[in-house]
């Protein structure tokens, strides 16, 4: 099964829209198979997810790279209304974006994103046209008490409820075990291949069509940097990186997109 592999920043609150052009601009030296043929043929997907207000200057940049594409951080469930400081799906499709990430852990723990609003942001987006990152995965705590794969199953669960198998081809699953954000503590390869095994797994169950189990990306964030990529993008099951901090530093973002290749 071939599923081509993508490598997603997510900037979170970093980046003026200036600084968000000079690091695009930066990535693109560093990884100078950006503009050529060499690109598309070899290359994974490359996504950066800035801040919503350096979108604008990071796509204009981007576009000299045909491989790489921008995402925002998050969306609203509404089409419109009265929702004071939220985005909606169709503000980020008619600039240009083209994913958008739901659930990340941070939005989790720190604006009480729940199973429930991811799936109402991931239908919204879908709606719209948008392809979705949804992001999965356990405390500290709940590894500790080996409650990870019931987790992760409530949160695939939810977060994929109401959705076809048509719209599958437009979802991507990160699995981000929460200590492992910011850490610097990384899930071993072998712990981090049996859990996106247990993803593709629960994927098979979830959907009568094997192809969804088969062409779904699932990607592995938590400190993965420079120096541990390779290892876990070897993994059979895991497809790409969602990366925070390490996407910030052009070279580093630029080994890591080397090592998928
Ligand atoms: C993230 O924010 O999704 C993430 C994985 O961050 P970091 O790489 O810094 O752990």
């Amino acid at each position: 099964m071939s599923r081509r592999k993508l490598i997603a920043g997510n900037w979170k609150m970093n980046k003026t829209a200036a600084e968000g052009v000079a690091l695009i601009k930066e990535i693109k030296a560093q990884f100078t198979e950006c503009g050529s043929s060499k690109c598309c043929a070899n290359a994974p997907e490359i996504l950066v997810c800035p801040p919503f207000t350096t979108l604008a200057a990071v796509l204009a940049e981007a576009q000299g790279c045909s491989c790489m594409k921008v995402g925002a951080q998050n969306v609203h469930w509404a089409e419109k209304g009265a929702f004071t400081g939220e985005i909606s799906a169709a503000m980020l499709k008619e600039m240009g974006i083209e994913y958008v990430l739901t659930g990340h852990s941070e939005r989790r723990q720190y604006f009480g994103e729940t199973d429930e609003s991811v799936n109402q942001r991931t239908k919204a987006a879908l709606s719209a046209g948008l392809s979705v990152i949804i992001c999965v995965g356990e405390t500290e705590t709940e590894r500790n008490k080996q409650v990870t794969n019931a987790v992760l199953e409530r949160q695939v669960r939810w977060g994929l409820s109401d959705i076809t198998a048509e719209q599958m081809k437009n979802i991507v699953i990160a699995y981000e075990p929460v200590w492992a954000i910011g850490t610097g503590k990384t899930a071993s390869d072998a712990d981090a291949q049996a859990a996106h095994a247990f993803i593709r797994n629960l994927l098979k169950q979830m959907f009568s069509c094997p192809c969804v189990a088969d062409n779904t990306r699932l990607l592995y964030g938590g400190s993965m940097n420079a120096a541990n990529a390779a290892g876990l993008l070897a993994q059979a099951d895991i497809d790409g990186g969602l990366i925070g901090g390490a996407a910030l530093k052009a070279a580093d973002f630029a080994t890591i997109i080397r090592a998928a290749m």
